[in-house]
């Protein structure tokens, strides 16, 4: 049973956006696969139609340049393994680190080191240009990061090179302008943003190709066969609708963030908030206690009701160590470190009651 009152682990995933439940609900009854010419069929195309354009306008680009996938996790795969050459960052998630490749290193505060990033775009051979693809990820889902993406588009641009991000942590937290963006791909996922898991997108800028990795049907225009997942693009459709609208509770959020980190760091000592100095998405803190180790403050978090992470979730549900809080060169505190992530359900007054039982919990370690 869970007996965490306080959810504070939304970059893992978030609860269900009740337009979220309705949506779907809705799109459960009748049998639905959008690529049948009767009514039913048309009803169900509606469905994925509209969820496109939601989805389009949360991340400010052509319906037509959104590519329903799996997740996250396939909508990195898919931009990636087309290209035989692939520079990305020490801190990517692992579907990205999966794809190999080269990987830049990262700074203290986690962000990706540029000239090191020049360097290794210089050395790239004018033959393997087009075979080559630069990917990084727009904010980090431990730490809540935010690298300089403007500027690696324009070193791909200049160089001629392919550039991808994945957004699945920035949707829906801060404005997306993909259009604009000069990116060839990015990646995002529903279940970050109160939508349900397994379903995601990719964004394919126009006159980028796309050599899709799932064949059979031909279904989003030959880029992702399979017939569409109806409930996750309905859900996926009205969480991005909903994000939308909501997109300031994360400016507020920012303050009540900070506000808890300033108060942990004036009352107790040895408290450590790493990439607190960088450009951060406002939902995130990842904060050490010296001396205490993160799967204790964690289990001490659940005992106390209030659901946190430490380190990256992993598949096994064990805490594995952290290659970001380790590309960083966090020391002691990559063992430290606990992830707090709000999303759109939390209000001020859930950080001030992680802030009151952080305080109680470390004074007890202390
Ligand atoms: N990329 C980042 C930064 C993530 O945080 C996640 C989810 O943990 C993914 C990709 C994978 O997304 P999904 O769970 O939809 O496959």
């Amino acid at each position: 049973m869970n007996n965490s009152a306080l959810y504070l682990d939304n970059n893992a995933t978030s609860p269900l956006r009740p337009a979220v439940i309705q949506a779907m609900t809705a799109a459960m009854g009748p049998p639905a696969n959008p690529s049948s010419v009767h009514g039913f069929g048309r009803e169900a195309r509606m469905i994925v139609e509209t969820a496109r354009t939601n989805v389009a306008a949360l991340a400010g680009c052509r319906a037509a340049d959104v590519v329903f996938t799996s997740g996250g996790t396939e909508a990195n795969n898919l931009a990636l393994r087309q290209f035989s050459q692939v520079i990305s960052s020490a801190v990517e998630h692992d579907s990205v680190r999966s794809v190999g490749g080269q990987q830049i290193g990262v700074d203290a505060n986690g962000i990706i080191d540029l000239d090191a990033l020049a360097l290794v775009i210089a050395a790239v051979d004018e033959a393997d240009k087009a075979r080559t693809i630069i990917s990084v990820m727009a904010a980090n889902n431990e730490t809540g990061v935010i690298q300089p993406i403007e500027e690696i588009v324009e070193m791909a641009r200049a160089a001629n090179i392919a550039c991808h991000s994945d957004m699945v942590q920035v949707l829906g937290k801060t404005h997306i302008d993909f259009a604009a963006s000069g990116l060839s791909y990015a990646s995002l996922s529903a279940h970050k943003i109160g939508g349900p898991a397994g379903v995601g997108a990719l964004l394919v800028r126009p006159g980028c190709g796309l050599a899709s990795l799932i064949k059979g049907g031909g279904q989003e225009q030959g880029r992702r066969s399979g017939t569409e997942n109806l409930l996750g693009i309905a859900g996926f459709g009205a969480a991005a609708s909903d994000a939308f609208a909501d997109i300031g509770h994360y400016v507020k959020m920012a303050g009540w963030r900070n506000a808890f980190e300033d108060r942990m760091m004036a009352e107790r000592d040895g408290v450590k908030v790493l990439g607190r100095d960088v450009p951060r998405l406002a939902n995130t803190c990842c904060i050490a206690a010296a001396g205490k180790s993160a799967e204790t403050m964690v289990m001490a978090f659940d005992i106390a009701g209030i659901a946190v992470s430490a380190g990256a979730a992993c598949s096994s549900g064990k805490v594995k160590s952290s290659h970001v809080l380790e590309a960083m060169g966090a020391g002691a505190a990559a063992g430290e470190a606990i992830r707090i992530s709000g999303g759109w359900a939390n209000s001020a007054k859930d950080f001030e009651m992680l802030a009151d039982v952080f305080l109680r919990l470390y004074k007890q370690s202390a």
